[in-house]
């Protein structure tokens, strides 16, 4: 065969395999375990080269069976969207276009995807036009690019040039951070020098949420340059800080307020749910992610900075031989750590084109109407008790009693196992408040009302197995 119809059998092989994965997505036994996975990849480094077709298809039969269903409609496991199908094919297309989307002269249509597809995430969250994003693996990172602008900035007012100088000898900083943060947030401080211990860490309600009284407490310790960490939606509750409070207090200290918007940043992108997220658009720079509320497949976040001038400045030197960046020409390296990578604009591009604003604003409101459902399903078994108020799209559950007790601890544990187990549904465990309970994160596009039905009633057996044993004892 010539060489283009090898690549021309070769993608269709892959894509045909593809869609009968998504054709039985829903109904897959729970994947096997990492060992016996690790068992059916282990071998021996390949000598000699192995033909094209072959090594789709070994890749296919060993991968299959150690596959989790989370494009599936019943995942609920931490929060994790369904890489839908459009997304992928403009993925696929990227990968198959090669593209290094690094600067505006390598991939011109890379660069303005990205460019546009900013643009229209801007407008779809509603945050300063003028902002500047990079597309980056997830919100991880996207934290990390947002804190280090912060870092330059706030250090900047000090007099103090963090990114030709460093942190030795630089005032120091102030970080100020919920207690029920994100624990990617504190890898992002990690990684930047600020330390992932050297924090305020300010307590919170029930639900997860910073105590405005503590911060205004705190911020009168901070003089000097101070950033202030706040949450859009709890992992766990889906709860959002007291924005207006603590922007006030903010402004009064020149604090940088920074967002871990993940996943709840996407409630202002529905008019069901923006009141939830009011206020956010005044803070200073926002993470957010692709690959959760907005479907994109893997990996795709986004770091949004008010001050572009700052976001440009943590993340790029020039260089002699990359072209220069004329006025109203942007380089997507500019605004993230990577020179070379995935021109992620395309996905971004093709899903927000194929949801539309209003189909956006659709998935998000029926998503927590049908995370709602669910909880007020689950609450009316007796002995499931849910923990939170479900005012998005997480739901936290406790089995056997609400409060911190051994016996609801093993019988919450047990519960998750057994439910896991069916492979009905897929729900994970989290600890909230020195207790276990299952979390239910429901964010998947292809979830619908049938599926929460039958999610309920497996986790219902699943329960109902527990209780009626003798777990508890
Ligand atoms: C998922 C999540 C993160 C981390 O995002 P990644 O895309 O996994 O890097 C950070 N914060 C919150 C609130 C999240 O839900």
């Amino acid at each position: 065969m010539a060489t283009s119809s090898i690549t021309q059998a070769l993608f269709a092989q892959a894509a045909q395999h593809a869609a009968e994965y998504r054709r039985t997505v829903g109904d897959a036994a729970p994947p096997l375990s990492y060992a016996a996975m690790h068992a059916a990849f282990d071998a021996p480094t390949p000598e000699r080269g192995m033909p094209a077709a072959e090594v789709v298809e070994d890749l296919v039969a060993r991968s299959v069976p150690g596959l989790r269903a989370m494009t599936g409609p019943r995942f609920f496991g931490w929060v994790i969207g369904a890489s839908h199908p459009v997304g992928v094919a403009a993925d696929w297309l990227t990968a198959a276009w090669g593209q290094n989307a690094g600067n505006h002269e390598a991939s011109p249509a890379a660069a303005a995807a990205e460019t546009v597809a900013a643009q229209w995430l801007l407008d779809l969250l509603d945050l300063p036009r003028d902002a500047s994003v990079g597309f980056v693996t997830g919100a991880t990172i996207a934290s990390f690019v947002c804190l280090a602008a912060a870092r330059g900035a706030v250090l900047r007012r000090a007099g103090w040039n963090v990114e030709a100088d460093g942190l030795f000898g630089a005032p120091p900083i102030h970080v100020l951070i919920g207690d029920d943060a994100h624990t990617s947030v504190f890898s992002a401080l990690q990684f930047l020098g600020l330390g992932h211990d050297r924090v305020v860490r300010i307590a919170t309600d029930a639900q997860g949420r910073m105590l405005a009284r503590d911060v205004a407490r705190a911020i009168v310790a901070c003089a000097g340059p101070t950033i202030i960490i706040v949450q859009a939606g709890q992992l766990n509750t889906g709860a959002f800080d007291p924005i207006g409070e603590i922007v006030a207090l903010a402004r009064q200290c020149g604090a940088w307020v920074h967002v871990d918007g993940a996943f709840g940043l996407w409630a202002r992108a529905c008019q069901a749910t923006a009141h939830l997220a009011a206020g956010f658009e005044a803070a200073d720079s926002w993470a957010t992610d692709g690959h959760k509320w907005l479907q994109t497949p893997y990996d795709c976040g986004y770091a949004i900075v008010r001050d572009a001038e700052a976001h440009r400045s943590a993340m790029t030197i020039a260089a002699s031989y990359l072209p220069p960046v004329a006025a109203g020409e942007r380089d997507p390296s500019h605004f993230v750590p990577e020179l070379s990578r995935r021109a992620r604009g395309f996905a971004t591009w093709a899903m927000i084109c194929h949801l539309g604003r209003d189909g956006i604003a659709a998935m998000v409101a029926e998503h927590c109407r049908l995370a709602k459902h669910m909880a007020a399903r689950l609450a009316c078994e007796v002995g499931v008790h849910v923990l939170n108020d479900v005012v998005l799209n997480q739901i936290i559950v406790r089995f056997g009693a609400r409060d911190a007790d051994d016996a609801a601890d093993r019988m919450t544990l047990e519960t998750i196992r057994r439910t896991q187990a069916d492979g009905t549904c897929f729900a994970g465990g989290a600890r909230w408040r020195d207790r276990w309970v299952m979390r239910l994160s429901v964010i998947s596009a292809p979830t619908t009302e049938a599926d929460i039905e039958q999610a309920c009633d497996a986790i219902c057996a699943a329960w109902r197995g527990v209780s009626g044993s003798n777990v508890s004892r």
